[in-house]
């Protein structure tokens, strides 16, 4: 298969398509904090529709946001743009957007999940697009408030107005992704790539390998201390070399003695049976299995994720990393994310 890059950048871009337009932000979580705030600093026209009586309508007026209900901020938008977490999509759609939605709107998510495993079906005469930052909503502030962007995925899935990929890249450049680069791809491969990348490698696979190690080094009488700094503090400093200049640049950087335990050990670690594995779990997110299995979870009150997430934030690690950080002398001033106020 041959895959031609293709990249978008402001320049390329005619912000008028979204400049001319009212913008509807459901929900003020991550990705509602980071998009809204950034769309109203590009000047653009922008609500945030939440639950009167939330946590999340105090938090987007304290930034000096328009607050609206869901219901009302559909009815006076352009373009609404659905950021409440996926597994709660299909409901207050039901409830609160489709009794509200008019022909020749534009319908915008930030990730392919409800659209492509039909979980929400939109009328035919509405336009469905995306606009997926890759990277957390905190961070799609952040690196806004740098003068930079966090690179985003534009789809459109159905276009009966035949101008939203127009209108997906105009937004995408208003969130500051048009500073970093604008990918086009399709609902289906975003929705499937991003469920792989982040249970195989980002997350599940990532914490998964750091936990190993540390229990490992635990287990052989190490101080759990070492072990923190081994497997998960330096993790960051090596990551940081290879997001900047790929693995090369990481090795480059290390010494001979790391680099051949890397290249050598490596494939020790990740062997042949966890790529077969790999390949399981990519086969059971392009199948349904796992958007079926998490929608069967949620539905009977999230029993197994709320006990896994207790085990998980009691673990040794865990414990043994507050109490280090609470050490570093710049405590949390630099800390992307404060829960109290976004
Ligand atoms: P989140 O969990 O941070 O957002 C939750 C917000 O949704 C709450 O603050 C509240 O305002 C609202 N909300 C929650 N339950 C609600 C309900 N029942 N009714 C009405 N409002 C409710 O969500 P998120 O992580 O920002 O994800 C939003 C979307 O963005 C998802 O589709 C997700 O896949 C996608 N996405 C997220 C990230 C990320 O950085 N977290 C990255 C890329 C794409
Ligand atoms: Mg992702």
């Amino acid at each position: 298969m041959a895959h031609e890059l293709k990249v978008f950048m402001d320049s390329d871009i005619d912000k008028s398509k979204i400049l001319n337009k009212k913008v509807a932000i459901i929900g003020y979580g991550s990705q509602g904090y980071g998009q809204s705030t950034n769309l109203k600093d590009s000047g653009v026209d922008v609500v945030v529709g939440v639950r009167p009586d939330g946590p999340s309508a105090k938090k987007a007026e304290a930034e000096g946001l328009k607050v609206m209900t869901i219901e009302d901020a559909v009815k006076w938008a352009d373009l609404i743009q659905i950021l409440i977490p996926d597994e709660v999509q299909a409901k207050v759609y039901e409830e609160k957007i489709k009794p509200n939605l008019r022909a020749g709107q534009y319908l915008m998510f930030a990730h392919g999940f409800n659209i492509h495993f039909k979980k929400i079906v939109p009328p035919a005469d509405v336009n469905v697009l995306m606009v997926a930052p890759k990277g957390p909503g905190h961070t799609v502030r952040s690196e806004y408030l740098l003068g930079k962007g966090v690179p985003s995925l534009i789809a459109v899935y159905q276009d009966p107005s035949g101008d939203s990929k127009e209108v997906a890249l105009a937004y995408a450049s208003a969130i500051g992704a048009g500073r970093a680069g604008i990918y086009e791809t399709t609902f289906k491969e975003e929705t499937e790539t991003d469920l792989f990348g982040e249970q195989a490698v980002l997350c599940g696979g990532l914490s998964a390998l750091i936990t190993a190690g540390f229990e490992v080094l635990v287990e052989a009488g190490y101080s759990p201390y070492m072990a923190y700094f081994e497997c998960l503090h330096e993790m960051k400093l090596i990551v940081d070399l290879i997001n900047q200049g790929g693995i090369s640049d990481m090795r480059y950087s290390i010494s001979n003695t790391a680099q051949w335990g890397d290249m050598i050990i490596g494939p020790r670690i990740i062997t042949p049976t966890v790529k077969e594995e790999m390949k399981k779990v990519l086969a059971e997110i392009q199948s349904g299995k796992f958007a079926d299995e998490w929608m069967a979870e949620c539905a009977s009150g999230m029993k197994k994720f709320k006990e896994l997430a207790k085990q998980g934030e009691e673990h040794q690690i865990e414990v043994v990393g507050r109490e280090l950080r609470s050490k570093f002398a710049w405590k949390d001033n630099d800390k992307i994310i404060d829960r109290n106020k976004n």
